[in-house]
């Protein structure tokens, strides 16, 4: 949906294009680091780089940002590339990946130490960083800080070539050791990891930073319009002063612009953090449709509209927030609403017997979908001996209560009104059979009078005999705490939902879902929006319910 007024960034990409800033060329990136699957925050992004191009008629490429070979792996590329175009994208040519530059990037790291702009430290981690200052102390200068340009090239040739151990010597940018921007404190541009890489393999031993890395691969692949973050506003200035070393008049000159990540209630959403979860068995994978990845919202019945829609929603603003995660469920539940099947299935079956039902089954008329008129309609089979939800009979009901009760009348959707006469138990009396009665004149949609006749509740339901089993997997949040990770001193695993998870065994489905394939959505009327999970079979069927209806018929 085109929203009327412009977001910031927006604001300053229409303002570059009327000033013909980069010749008014638009180019935006996505570039995960293939160190996890992409999250719901990621989303926010994908939409936000893939959003702007669309909108100017420009292109966004995806970016590996493989720069870090000891978390990254070709099945974490493989899940993004589908993830991305699974929300409704397409990237520019192929995909990139910042070790495609290795070379580039050496060579100009070559290049500053030649020209006395960087050198190759032999401090521990902790030395260095004992020596960085606070922000209102200068820091202190390496005793490595002005050895010659001889001896940086020949010890960066040593690291590059695998001579040197991980922590033995790093590169470091030569900036301003007394700079009020900690991140000017002559950062790190090199370190040794003598690992193999998913894609260069042994060919490298020393890895390019962050800093340096991304804003050089924006230059090398013309990106005008740098988007991350807030928490790299603080990184901008070096961003730029990197930028600055290679730049040449008559090319483009990115641009980095930052804007606030999403944060979600009820839910963690640091890639560590969830690698956690899945390694130690808490959920059942990446895509465990209690996740808030996107291969865990696709699994558990979320469309692509749905995600997209919720992103635009709320927006893209410079100052940190969290939305409440109800917002995600709102956002499917409405697509859903829209365009899934209505279909009938009983998830805690009891007996229903209609002891003056005399024929053997009869087929009624129901309508797919009241929200959609193309949707069409489907035979349902109807006969002596139906499932209804246990919680949808009470023998002694209070008077507000509107479903089914003894000597009470309700409507079952789709077919006849019946009213409750008595109930058979156990011996530990559960009620294991409801008996009533029905009108025969009163069948939905016949014309008569008594099909016109008001009842207070509705109820679905559907045939013993003709209904099937299926697996029915019912989640809910997988936190009990607002912001799991938000607490100082308490590790955000003890604010796991014991509940997140109910499997009921054997729903009962109406015939019609037989053949439903992985990844069909339905509502299962009264009950909510569910999904074929992937470990669905044509012998045993399995659904997740994606969201809960908000409204049911009988309130
Ligand atoms: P995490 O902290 O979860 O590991 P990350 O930022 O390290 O995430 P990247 O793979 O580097 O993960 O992220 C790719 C892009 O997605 C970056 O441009 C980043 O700004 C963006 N991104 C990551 N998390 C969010 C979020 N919660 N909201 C919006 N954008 C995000
Ligand atoms: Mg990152
Ligand atoms: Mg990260």
């Amino acid at each position: 949906e085109p929203k009327a007024s412009l977001n910031f960034i927006e604001t300053i990409i229409e303002e570059n294009i009327k000033n013909g800033v980069n010749g008014g060329a638009v180019h935006t990136r996505f570039p995960p680091e293939p160190n996890g699957y992409l999250h719901i925050g990621h989303a926010k992004s994908i939409c936000l780089n893939f959003g702007l191009a669309n909108k100017y008629n420009a292109q966004c490429n995806l970016r590996f940002d493989d720069t870090n070979p000891s978390k990254e792996e070709q099945e974490y590329v493989d899940a993004i590339k589908e993830d991305v175009q699974w929300l409704g994208f397409e990237w520019e040519g192929e995909p990139k990946y910042t070790s495609d530059y290795f070379q580039q990037l050496y060579d100009w790291a070559v290049m500053l130490i030649k020209d006395g702009k960087a050198y190759v430290d032999h401090q521990s981690a902790e030395d260095i960083a004992k020596q960085k200052g606070t922000p209102t102390e200068p820091g202190k200068e390496s005793p490595y800080r002005n050895r010659p340009v001889e001896e940086n090239l020949e010890w960066f040739e040593k690291m590059k070539n695998g001579e040197l151990k991980a922590g033995e010597a790093v590169l470091r940018a030569k900036i301003d050791m007394a700079s009020p921007n900690m991140h000017l404190r002559d950062p790190l541009m090199y370190r040794v990891i003598n690992k193999t890489h998913h894609r260069t393999g042994d060919t490298w031993h020393i890895y390019p930073m962050y800093d340096y890395a991304h804003g050089q691969s924006d230059y090398i692949e013309g990106i005008t319009h740098s988007i991350c973050t807030l928490e790299f506003e603080v990184h901008r200035p070096l961003y730029e002063w990197f930028l600055n070393q290679i730049y040449k008049e008559g090319t483009v000159k990115p641009r980095q612009i930052e804007f606030a990540r999403l944060n979600l209630s009820y839910t963690v959403m640091s890639k560590r953090k969830l690698l956690q979860l899945v390694e130690e068995g808490v959920v059942t994978g990446w895509d465990d449709p209690r996740m808030p990845t996107i291969s865990g919202l696709r699994r558990r019945g979320y469309t692509p509209e749905s995600i997209r829609n919720f992103a635009n929603k709320i927006g893209v603003a410079r100052r940190e927030n969290v939305i409440d995660v109800a917002l995600l469920e709102h956002s499917v539940r409405d697509h859903l609403n829209k365009i899934a099947p209505r279909v009938m299935a009983v998830l805690d079956p009891v007996k229903l017997v209609i002891d003056n039902y005399e024929g053997e089954e009869e087929w009624l008329t129901a309508e797919n979908n009241p929200e959609d008129e193309n949707a069409g309609s489907r035979q349902v089979p109807f006969s002596k001996v139906l499932y209804i939800e246990r919680e949808d009979f009470m023998e002694d009901a209070p008077r507000k209560f509107f479903r089914l009760s003894l000597g009470r009348e309700v409507r079952l959707k789709n077919a006849y009104i019946i009213k409750g006469e008595s109930v058979v138990k156990d011996e530990n009396g559960n009620i294991t059979e409801i008996h009533c009665t029905y009108d025969p004149d009163s069948r939905s949609g016949s014309g008569t009078e008594a099909s016109m006749r008001k009842v207070k509740g509705t109820l679905h339901w559907v045939s013993a005999n003709h209904a099937i089993d299926a697996e029915v997997r019912l989640y809910d949040r997988l936190f009990n705490d607002e912001a799991p990770d938000g607490h100082k001193d308490k590790d955000f695993k003890e604010f796991l939902n014991p509940d997140s998870l109910q499997v009921i065994p054997a729903a009962k489905l109406e015939p019609s879902l037989k053949d439903a394939k992985p990844m069909e959505g339905f509502q299962f009327q009264r009950m909510g929006y569910f999904s074929v999970d992937k470990d669905s079979t044509s012998e045993k069927l399995v659904f997740n319910r994606a969201v809960t209806l908000k409204d049911s018929w009988a309130k």
